[in-house]
């Protein structure tokens, strides 16, 4: 291992994730030798695409926030993220429907917001004013340590906020219970405890400043990108190809090859073959890594435990042959006790009996996802990682299914069951399998007040001082900003610690 002097130094990222291929583009444009190996046929991880009978579902993630997050990526290897990726903002943000039949719009303008609201009850727009001054403030006290400077740890971050705005973080108390303080309410509380689905965590444990979420919503709009989301790991490929970096798919890690006790001399591939490299990055989860490419043990992950997995989900796709009008592009149907539906999830481990549904109609936005007059659904209940506690088999999953399709026939999708023209199903066996999460986690590891005070593992491994991570297991954590600005920031830290000769 080791670069001959002057020569640049080579990086070896496992993983061609949004996290790993963040880290390729900054890497590479810094003149870092780069090579992405990718367990599957495809890049994106997570964000990925299926192309079936007419119908082009996104399988991950399907709402884009902070897209100046991507510009800024591109723009380290000098490329214009709008000229390869054509986005677009939605004015309707979410569509809430509840059981008792009453449907509140989300939109892109506060002034229409507070329109919405008004006629809800007179007093709510003065509230929604309060709370989202709250919640920008909660973001600008959070952005420069956490998603700017990408700080790991909790010292790290009491220092970055500073001892004069310390006071002014919710950092005590629950998101939900912040929430229950400025609205009474119900379903405005559930529709915003429920930005907790940026993050698979539940609001009822995650702290009061991820309330930040409600800002990076309005504050920098809702986004849909043209073609699906899936455009977006197309623009970063086609970066890295023409900056000559080598992706090479199909090709799965199996072992980190460590020179010393603390540091690896590079990666061991499914065929055999030994790459050696001066820098590992590993888009794999911290604790999938450690357990399956350093073959630590349970002794040794033991300090990794407050580093729990986010929920997995029970995700469907369906190609329906009617369009139900009365869905917007994203549209929540609420659980009639969100409380149940959190503890259900995150306390108990089990699949909840009324969960809330996430539910996608991306045909109102971009024909081409369907054929003419049809509509393409995905309906994505959060539900427990897969572990000792959550064992369920594909009955399980398919007994809650039929309760999600109940759930949405009930809720106004009339004959949704006697529609369906196309049906794919992923369980957390299928996300843990595809992309090698821990315990099928769809967004890297929770945030929760007591566990981690909302901070994810660190980007340098603290026993290869030569081994970093990206994406939603480590700082700042899950979505696809997110993972994104860990890429980033652990290609910074490869800079400062390991520079060319
Ligand atoms: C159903 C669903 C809906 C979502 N909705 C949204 C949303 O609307 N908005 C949003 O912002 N985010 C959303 N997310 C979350 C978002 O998709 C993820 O946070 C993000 O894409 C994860 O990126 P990552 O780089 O952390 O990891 P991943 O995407 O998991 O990438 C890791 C990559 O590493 C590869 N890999 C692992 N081990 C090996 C190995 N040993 N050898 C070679 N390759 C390996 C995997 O195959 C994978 O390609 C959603 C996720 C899911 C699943």
């Amino acid at each position: 291992m080791g670069s001959k002097s002057g020569a640049p130094k080579t990086v070896a990222i496992i993983g061609a994730g949004l996290g790993g291929l963040s880290a390729a583009i900054s890497l590479a444009a810094a003149g870092y030798q780069v090579r992405i190996f990718e367990k599957n046929k495809r890049v994106g991880g997570k964000l990925n695409v299926m192309k079936r009978e007419g119908f082009t579902f996104d399988m991950g993630p399907s709402i884009l926030t902070l897209p100046e997050v991507f510009r800024n990526l591109f723009r380290r290897a000098g490329k214009d993220f709008d000229g390869l990726v054509s986005i677009r903002a939605l004015d309707t943000h979410w569509r809430c429907f509840f059981e008792d039949h009453a449907s509140i719009d989300l939109t892109a303008s506060t002034d229409e917001q507070k329109r919405i609201f008004a006629q809800l009850d007179p007093e709510l727009p003065k509230r929604f004013e309060r709370f989202l001054a709250y919640s920008r403030e909660q973001y600008e006290i959070v952005e420069k340590p956490y998603l700017r400077d990408g700080v790991d740890t909790f010292w790290g971050m009491m220092r970055g906020i500073g001892l004069k705005r310390l006071p002014h973080v919710d950092g005590l108390r629950s998101m939900s219970a912040t929430i229950d303080h400025f609205f009474e309410d119900q379903h405005i509380r559930d529709i915003f405890r429920f930005f907790v689905k940026y993050i698979g965590s539940s609001a009822d444990k995650a702290p009061g400043f991820i309330n930040l979420l409600s800002w990076v919503q309005y504050g920098f709009g809702l986004w849909y990108v043209d073609g699906g989301m899936y455009a977006v790991a197309e623009g970063m490929t086609r970066v890295l190809d023409e900056m000559g970096v080598e992706i090479r798919c199909d090709t799965e890690v199996v072992s980190l090859e460590r020179e010393k006790a603390d540091c690896v001399k590079g990666v061991r591939l499914a065929d055999g073959m030994a790459i050696d490299a001066d820098v590992v990055v590993s888009n794999m989860e911290v604790i999938p890594a450690y357990e399956r490419l350093l073959h630590l043990d349970l002794q040794a992950l033991k300090p990794l435990r407050r580093f729990e997995p986010t929920c997995s989900g029970l995700i469907v796709h369906l190609g329906v042959d009617r369009m139900y009008e009365q869905l917007a592009h994203h549209n929540f149907l609420f659980s009639t006790n969100q409380t149940k539906h959190f503890a259900a999830v995150f306390d108990k481990h089990e699949l909840p009996e009324d969960p809330t549904l996430y539910l996608v109609a991306p045909a109102r936005t971009d024909g081409a996802v369907a054929p003419a007059g049809h509509d393409n659904l995905k309906i994505l209940p959060h539900i427990p990682y897969l572990s000792e506690r959550s064992t369920f088999d594909e009955q399980d999953y398919m007994r809650l299914k039929e309760r999600v399709l109940d759930k949405c026939e009930r809720m106004g999708l009339t004959d949704l069951r006697k529609h369906i023209v196309f049906e794919h199903c992923w369980t957390p066996y299928n996300v843990r399998d595809r992309y090698y999460s821990n315990g099928g986690s769809i967004y890297g590891v929770v945030t929760d007040l007591r566990k981690n005070y909302a901070l994810k593992a660190p980007k340098r491994s603290r026993i290869c001082g030569n081994l970093y991570f990206v994406g939603g297991s480590v700082n700042p954590g899950g979505g696809m900003p997110m993972v994104v600005l860990s890429g980033m920031q652990t290609a910074d830290l490869v800079r400062k610690e390991h520079a060319h000769d």
